[in-house]
């Protein structure tokens, strides 16, 4: 393995380690405040940073060109996930605090509800 694969092995091994906090995908939750009904996740919540301008420690402060632009980005918040209820297609930011883990055969797939008495 040469010094480049390494880096990018490196760099696997971090990014899984960033985006693996604990968050199951794949589950169904039930979400505090909407009790009774099913969610799937859509992944993190995504949010913009604000535009910015950094001083280079250089320049005379007063000048503006002694600012660097920093563009507004698309970050994570690994805090927060997009949230579907089951049979429906809004999507709730939601605390990931906020989710519990419900059992898969715990919620009716057709209209959502957890103990629904259709299925
Ligand atoms: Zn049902």
């Amino acid at each position: 393995m040469d010094t480049y694969e390494q880096a990018q092995a490196d760099k696997q091994m971090l990014e899984r380690y960033v985006t693996s906090p604990g968050i199951d995908m794949d589950a169904r939750y039930s979400v505090a405040g909407h009790g009774g009904i099913a969610f799937y996740l859509d992944g993190y919540a995504k949010e913009w940073t604000e535009e910015s301008w950094t001083y280079d420690s250089e320049g005379d402060p007063d000048d503006e060109l002694s600012y660097l632009y920093n563009e507004p980005e698309e970050v994570e918040n690994t805090t927060m996930v997009r949230a579907i209820m089951v049979g429906d297609d809004h999507v709730w930011i939601v605390d990931i605090d906020d989710l519990t883990v419900i059992d898969e055969d715990s919620y009716c797939p057709s209209c959502g509800q957890i103990g629904c008495g259709w299925h």
